[in-house]
């Protein structure tokens, strides 16, 4: 019995990641994503095409082309209403979500409620366009899988993708479908503050350590306290704010400014989205500078009706106006604490997660909190993120090098051994000797069930390790009942009104009795993504009925993601469209601005032609450049045939060239072949 125990537990182990190929890492973060790869035997942070290794989470839409990264929000100022950003914000929530009420406020573009959720809407070739969430999100994913595919020089299905330990079970499994709308298989949804966690426990000895995650990103603020022991991870307790980022330092830096050109110019610019919008974008570098220097200026041409606006802005102001927002980030260091069950000088460790954890005040009242002890940044804190997702992900496919292989090579040497305590030691003293991450993570909320009187009885309480199963019995509360309706929910309140519920089955055929004396037993399992998977049984009757928090609670259906699939199929054939066209179009440009370039005195072409050839070849060219500017969205298939004809006309002059200057050496042969040409 006890050698079948043994087979089947390393059984698992192994069978996780047969079938596997790279995994890559993805942080999809709320303002910038950021992608991994395990290559050459270390973690490379993928730079994408325009050679920046994060990439704004940003999707923007204009007639006939859909853009994504940079160049989605570098156009935003003009084209705010079609230009989405922080989708992650709405992933996973309903629209009545207060949340999403609060951010609709802000954003400039567009959110209309369908079917109880959050959809983005915008004008795209001349119709009114909804996307769903996850639609949006796996846009930026999709570009974040091809980041890596034009990298790596092979096509990627499989990813480990990151979200905020707060994150509830709808938004982890809308993250998953946006990455099935990518076209990605994402094999595991890790806690961000654990992925950060990991991609410094490699760098670190194996001594015992309590390590604090301050994550100050964009948009959200996660907390994470975590235990490392002889190179096992495990996530003690986390905190944090769904809602504190950077954006909200941007946002201060906009009201301040706005109410500025008020008082100065007499113009409120608050509802111009295409001010906000380069008002916004100023606001970011300003503050991004002040973490380095004292004073920037803010300096936009032609923000309103072409009037420039010019501000000096010092770092004293800025940490002025935001100094609020700045004390909040400790209450939740000071919870996760006490959570963890621990005091500030236990923790041996404290990493910087996230862009806005640059900001020097930050770094300072962590650093005061801590009593003077200094955080550690031997980690970019904006790819801190990406870089444990991709270790993770080289662990679940095997490539994560020599050390992860020899764990398989370790088990099976010992599958053969007699006792289970033996193997456990094995695996154990494996875990010490390879570099393999056992990776724990928690349950971010209280799960449970509704019993009489709206009370939430709690089954998995926050915190608990994952995965986790926790059963428990229940009872009827009428004699003679039959069916029980099971509502579940997560939350810490004593009440299920001040929860939030997350989906309700019925249990029927339970064998009649009197109130209390059926045996109900709720099952609660969490897996490895943290996606809930309930179930009761009624003891005597055997009849069970299960439920995966999915659909009714906001989730999108299988239908509606086929079709989002097949639209972002359809979006990547309209982006190659336009990518062919635009290439052909600059090949027709290239070619006939070297040819104008050659058509010069000093060029050695151009001295050898004729008058009348010059003008042959000038015409022509004159010619194709009056057709592009009146062209100027024509068809692949146009340019390619223009670049012909013009090529065909050049070629031609040029070709009499050469056979004029080979007669030199063979007079009567290259006039003949030169006469010949004259008459194709
Ligand atoms: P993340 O999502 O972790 O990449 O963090 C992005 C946020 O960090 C954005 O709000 C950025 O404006 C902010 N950020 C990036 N670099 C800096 C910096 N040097 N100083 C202040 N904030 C920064």
């Amino acid at each position: 019995m006890a050698r079948l125990a043994i087979l089947s537990t390393f059984a698992v182990t192994k069978n996780e990641s047969p079938k596997l190929g790279t995994v890559i890492g993805i942080d999809l973060g709320t303002t910038y994503s950021c992608v991994g790869v395990y290559k050459n035997g270390h973690i490379e942070i993928i730079a994408n095409d325009q050679g920046n290794r994060i990439t704004p989470s940003w999707v923007a839409f204009t007639d006939g082309e859909r853009l994504i990264g940079e160049a989605a929000k570098n156009q935003a100022a003009a084209n705010a209403e079609r230009t989405v950003f922080d989708v992650k914000r709405l992933i996973g929530r309903k629209f009545d979500d207060e949340v999403v009420q609060k951010d609709m406020k802000l954003f400039p573009y567009n959110i209309v409620n369908k079917d109880g959720k959050p959809y983005i809407k915008v004008e795209k070739d001349g119709e009114s366009k909804v996307f769903s969430p996850e639609e949006t999100s796996a846009m930026v994913l999709t570009k974040m899988k091809e980041t890596a595919e034009a990298y790596l020089g092979k096509k990627i299905k499989d990813a480990v993708v990151t979200v905020p330990a707060y994150f509830n079970d709808a938004q982890r499994q809308a993250t998953k479908d946006a990455g099935v709308i990518a076209g990605l298989n994402v094999v595991r949804i890790i806690n961000e503050p654990t992925a950060a966690a990991i991609a410094y426990g490699l760098d670190k000895k194996r001594e015992d350590k309590n390590i604090l995650v301050f994550d100050l990103g964009g948009g959200t603020f996660d907390v994470s306290v975590l235990a490392m022991d002889n190179g096992v991870f495990e996530v003690l307790a986390t905190n944090g704010d769904t809602h504190l980022g950077g954006e909200d330092f941007d946002q201060r830096l906009m009201d301040y400014f706005i109410k500025l050109i008020n008082k100065k110019h007499g113009k409120d610019i608050s509802k111009d989205n295409r001010a906000l919008g380069k008002l916004r974008k100023e606001c970011e570098r300003a503050k991004r500078a002040l973490s380095n220097q004292h004073q920037v200026r803010v300096h936009i041409e032609s923000l309103f009706d072409g009037v420039d606006f010019s501000e000096p802005l010092s770092r004293a102001r800025f940490e002025e106006m935001n100094s609020d927002l700045f004390k909040k980030t400790m209450a939740p260091v000071k919870k996760a604490l006490k959570d963890a069950g621990l005091e500030k000088n236990q923790i041996d460790e404290i990493v910087l997660v996230g862009g806005s954890t640059r900001i020097p005040k930050v770094q300072q009242l962590l650093k005061d909190f801590f009593d003077g002890k200094e955080p550690s940044k031997g980690v970019n804190p904006d790819e801190a993120v990406a870089h444990g997702a991709a270790i993770q992900g080289s662990i679940l496919s095997g490539e994560g090098g020599d050390e992860t292989k020899g764990m398989y090579t370790f088990i099976y040497t010992y599958i053969h051994m007699q006792y289970v305590l033996c193997s456990m030691l094995c695996f154990l003293m494996f875990c010490f000797l390879s570099n393999y991450i056992l990776l724990l993570d928690v349950a971010p909320l209280t799960l449970g069930v509704e019993t009489i009187g709206g009370v939430m009885t709690k089954i998995i309480p926050r915190n608990t390790v994952i995965p986790t199963k926790k059963t428990q019995i229940f009872s009827t509360s009428r004699n003679q009942q039959t069916s029980v309706l099971i509502k579940v929910y997560e939350g810490e309140r004593s009440l299920t009104k001040d929860c939030r519920e997350l989906g309700e089955f019925e249990l029927s055929g339970i064998v009649p009795a009197p109130r209390e004396v059926p045996q109900i037993e709720v099952s609660f399992e969490v897996d490895v993504n943290g996606i809930l998977h309930v179930q009761a049984q009624d003891k005597a009757s055997k009849k069970f009925e299960k439920i995966t928090i999915t659909n009714d609670k906001g989730r999108l259906s299988e239908e509606e993601i086929d079709r989002m699939v097949a639209e972002a199929e359809e979006f990547a054939a309209e982006d190659k469209a336009v990518k062919e066209r635009i290439e052909s179009r600059n090949s027709l440009e290239h070619y006939v601005y070297n040819m104008k370039n050659q058509m010069n005195d000093q060029d050695k072409l151009a001295q050898q032609l004729k008058s009348s050839e010059k003008e042959k070849i000038e015409t022509a060219l004159k010619e194709a450049l009056e057709w592009m500017d009146d062209n100027q969205s024509a068809e692949k298939e146009d340019y390619d045939e223009m670049l012909k004809e013009v090529q065909d006309v050049c070629d031609r002059v040029v070709a009499k060239v050469y056979f004029r200057a080979a007669a030199n050496a063979e007079p009567d042969e290259a006039e003949a072949k030169a006469n010949d040409h004259e008459e194709d």
